[in-house]
């Protein structure tokens, strides 16, 4: 029997967010009013197309870039556990699903040594163009409305685990890792043997103490358990290994 190890990146996985940390590579490390007044509501992943077409009219060259990226610090004691998980890799699998993009999560994990913790990223594919502008496209279309118009991490949990499932793979605990808004959504597709991992103080953890309230909070089966480290998860990973 399997354990899954599912995490969100920003704030999570490290602690700050890949798409704002990306501004540090401007030489006034910060975007002018007109992009920043660009941002729709929901509309994430074109906003990061016009963040990322500046930085480019800037010249930073795609090295630079790399190189600011890989300077986003880890959240306490978050290495600590991907290490684990990657010494245990014939009992725990271990996802990324995120609304970043492909570029910024292969580059943070790989400064880390870490990317073979992870067997695979769910976020938005990057890559750079012939005039070395990196251009951010959409994970996917879903009709669920209660996400952002490019992600939704219910569905894409949903379709890991129905795929697995085809291989003969079952698991016998999920743990949810996250701080955000998108994070509730997935956590309805959670049983009851499973665990949703908040991170103190943080919007996910008020959504969930929200629904808790309700009476009626049948879409939450899983235990809710919050963190604060990646040590306190990794506790909570050991502690699951031995029962
Ligand atoms: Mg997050
Ligand atoms: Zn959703």
């Amino acid at each position: 029997m399997k354990i899954l190890m599912v995490f969100d990146f920003d704030h999570t996985v490290v602690d700050d967010n890949s798409d704002t940390w990306v501004v540090r590579c401007l030489p006034g490390q910060t975007l002018p009013d007109s992009v920043k007044n660009s941002y729709k509501k929901g509309q994430w992943t074109k906003f990061m197309g016009q963040v990322m077409n500046y930085i480019g009219d800037q010249e930073v060259s795609p090295e630079r870039l790399r190189s600011v990226m890989e300077t986003i610090p880890f959240t306490a004691g978050m290495t600590d556990l991907l290490t684990f998980i990657l010494e245990n890799k014939s009992i725990v699998d271990c996802i990324i699903i995120s609304d970043s993009n492909t570029m910024f999560i292969d580059w943070i994990l790989h400064s880390a040594g870490l990317q073979t913790a992870v067997d695979q990223v769910f976020t938005n594919p990057a890559k750079f163009n012939e005039a070395g502008y990196m251009e951010v496209q959409c994970h996917h279309s879903h009709d669920c409305t209660r996400c952002p118009v490019n992600l939704c991490k219910k569905k894409v949990l949903e379709l890991y685990l129905s795929e697995r499932s085809d291989r003969g793979v079952e698991y016998e605990r999920i743990f949810y890792v996250g701080d955000g808004g998108n994070d509730l959504c997935p956590t309805s597709c959670l049983r009851e043997c499973d665990v949703v991992m908040p991170r103190k103080g943080y919007t996910l953890e008020k959504l969930l103490d929200k629904l808790q309230g309700q009476e009626d909070h049948a879409c939450l089966r899983a235990t809710v358990n919050a963190w604060n480290s990646g040590t306190e998860i990794l506790q909570e990973l050991k502690t699951s290994m031995q029962t």
